[in-house]
């Protein structure tokens, strides 16, 4: 057990980090720890400050799009909040994933068995796989596009290929001009861990783009505090732009010589100090030139740009040397 005296000493022995900027904050939660707002008309977003969902209340229902277990109940309560504040059913009929993962998909469970689930083949192959039953595995599957028409009110989906995971999905509301695309863009701060934990880098980098290419105002990126405009998906964009560059300058520019002539029986040890200054490199001017832009810069950025870096020498081929 740890003593409140220990626990005091841990929290101060913790580095501090920049302020975070006004331009990142959003909406205070209520009591109970959750913000419900409109995002236009019906369609509505609900967050605990470090997570998203959101929902639409039709004439024959609520759609429910993604079931964050740190939400959890709450989603409940801001759908029948937002139901009786507006006269409507507060019975949730469907239920779409973004993709497979469990930080945004564990409450799914606490919704009845009737709820239909929908959601790309893939994030049905990969529930089924994992087999938590906190995720039931969606019964209404697509594999490139679908629309959905839905109490009247229409949502298209669509699958572009691998990027944060090998089934997240494009969620546009045409008619809402609205986006939802999960753990791409974190709207006024940095991605987290290695681009938000993403498994294909090429497709992660390529999805703004993908995503501006649509008609919208409205972005709901599933984390963190507020919305994002395509302001900030261009913003984004910069950001890994700045990365990419800095990262091939610094390949090129960091010589391996001396970090294998120091470790010349230990070739892990020489990889790892090199990868070190690798990322050391591309990291720096990246951190400069976002804090205080994008929350989290300093706190984040050096591991995207590890991961970023690793893409471009491995999915890439950058700085590849054949021995002659
Ligand atoms: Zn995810």
């Amino acid at each position: 057990m740890t003593s409140p005296a220990s626990g005091t000493d841990i929290a101060s022995a913790l580095p501090d980090y920049a302020p975070v900027p006004r331009s990142a904050v959003g909406p205070a939660l209520n009591d109970q720890g959750y913000y419900v707002g409109r995002v236009e008309r019906n369609l509505y977003w609900v967050t605990d400050g470090s997570y998203q969902s959101a929902f639409l209340t039709t004439k024959d229902g609520v759609v429910l799009f993604d079931a964050p277990p740190s939400i959890g109940g709450n989603i409940r309560r801001a759908v029948d909040e937002i139901a009786s504040a507006n006269g409507v059913s507060n019975k949730v009929t469907h239920l779409v994933y973004s993709h497979h993962h469990a930080d945004h998909a564990g409450a799914s469970s606490l919704f009845d068995k009737n709820v239909v689930r929908i959601g790309h083949e893939e994030t049905r192959r990969l529930l089924l796989r994992d087999n938590d039953p906190a995720r039931p595995a969606p019964e209404e599957t697509f594999a490139d596009r679908r629309t959905l028409k839905i109490g009247g009110e229409r949502i298209e989906l669509a699958w572009r290929g691998p990027n944060h995971s090998p089934d997240n999905i494009y969620i546009h509301f045409p008619d809402h001009d609205a986006l939802m695309l999960i753990d791409i863009v974190n709207p006024g701060w940095a991605p987290i861990s290695m681009c938000n934990l993403s498994e294909d880098i090429p497709g992660y980098v390529a999805a703004p783009a993908i995503a501006l290419d649509y008609p919208w105002k409205h972005f709901i990126g599933g984390h963190v505090t507020r919305l994002g405009t395509r302001d900030d998906v261009t913003l984004h964009q910069q950001y890994m732009a700045d990365i990419d560059a800095s990262v091939r300058k610094a390949l090129v520019s960091v010589d391996p010589t001396p970090f294998f002539q120091k470790y010349f029986d230990n070739p892990w040890a020489a990889v790892s100090a090199l990868f070190e200054a690798w990322t050391d490199a591309g990291a720096a001017p990246v951190i400069e030139k976002y804090t205080g832009v994008l929350a989290a810069a300093d706190v984040y950025t050096r591991s995207t740009v590890f991961w970023v870096m690793e893409s471009i020498r491995l999915d890439l081929g950058f700085g590849s040397y054949v021995h002659p």
